[in-house]
């Protein structure tokens, strides 16, 4: 048996919900390292940015949209595909679901398996799973940028090279300089690369910190509202995903074993991150990916609920 619970499968305590405003178009859903939803408030429209896990979940997000807008919500953007953040969105009843078209490829490849997966990772996260209808399908996808105008308001979707997955959008404002990024970004909160590419990823944050953002809305964690917050969580991701894959690859090259790698990145990292939400949730899953990465495979593996299990045993057992 497993000294640990499986992934969040004991993490059971309710977080304090945040509805921060950044500006008069934009608001962040945050709550203490859960998942967060961005919100963009345009002249005639309103969009959401990953929707809660469950349709009842983003009922909460919708309630307090509504006590600062009435503006229908027409847009629904998926930063990626992860169940965790998209299987919510059938609560807004958006007209158009955006991604990108390596996120729509990625759910037609793995969207059944990942929601599986994220399922039983995250139990308190998929409170009223029951209400979510199946997978959450785009029904616009684009390459690489798209611009819509929310009456005045510019929003910039953009796919700045991969990081989190190979799908990762970030949203915009050009206008305000504010940025909603996604798990590219974490504050707080252990980044998950699970299905990253690690080699890439801080190019990826080059190409956010040229924008040079004044707030930045993270994947997970606390809404960052000046630029020395926006360079605090950007240098804070850089560093977990630089140290870690590092370590890993550097263990890789001298021939160790995957468990051997495992325990020695733990004890390496632990003193500096372990204090970051879903640290131990992460570990596990974020090796096994970066010495997949440092070896045979350029390609994230497909995350299965039973690869979840061998692997946990194999690693923690
Ligand atoms: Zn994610």
């Amino acid at each position: 048996m497993s000294d640990k619970a499986f992934a969040s499968q004991a993490d059971l305590v309710e977080k304090t919900v945040s509805f921060d405003k950044l500006s008069d178009h934009a608001y962040a859903y945050t709550a203490e390292g859960d998942p967060n939803t961005g919100i963009i408030i345009g002249d005639d429209a309103a969009m959401v940015i990953d929707t809660q896990a469950t349709p009842v979940m983003a009922q909460d997000v919708i309630r307090r949209v509504r006590e600062v807008t009435d503006k229908p919500i027409r847009y629904v953007v998926l930063s990626h595909y992860h169940a965790v953040r998209v299987l919510g969105a059938s609560a807004y009843q958006p007209e158009h679901v955006i991604a990108s078209r390596d996120t729509y490829d990625l759910i037609v490849e793995r969207g059944e398996h990942d929601m599986k997966s994220e399922i039983e990772r995250f139990p308190r996260l998929f409170r009223a799973v029951e209400s979510v209808p199946g997978l959450t399908w785009p029904t616009m996808v684009f390459e690489k940028r798209l611009t819509i105008w929310l009456g005045k308001l510019q929003v910039e979707l953009l796919q700045l090279g991969r990081g989190h997955t190979k799908g990762d959008t970030v949203a915009w404002l050009p206008q305000e300089k504010i940025m909603f990024s996604g798990d590219l970004v974490e504050f707080g909160a252990t980044p998950y690369t699970g299905d990253a590419y690690l080699g890439d990823w801080p190019a990826t944050l080059d190409a956010i910190a040229a924008l040079a953002p004044d707030k930045l809305v993270p994947g997970r964690g606390a809404s960052l509202q000046d630029p020395a917050a926006v360079k605090a969580g950007l240098d804070g991701t850089r560093s977990f995903v630089t140290a870690m894959y590092e370590h890993v690859k550097r263990g890789a090259q001298a021939g160790k074993d995957l468990r051997t790698v495992y325990r020695e990145t733990y004890e390496a990292l632990k003193p500096r991150f372990g204090d970051w939400v879903i640290f131990d949730h992460c570990l596990p899953f974020d090796v096994t990916r970066a010495f997949d990465e440092a070896t045979h495979y350029p390609h994230p593996r497909i995350w299965t609920a039973q690869r979840d299990r061998e692997m946990w045993e194999s690693l923690e057992g």
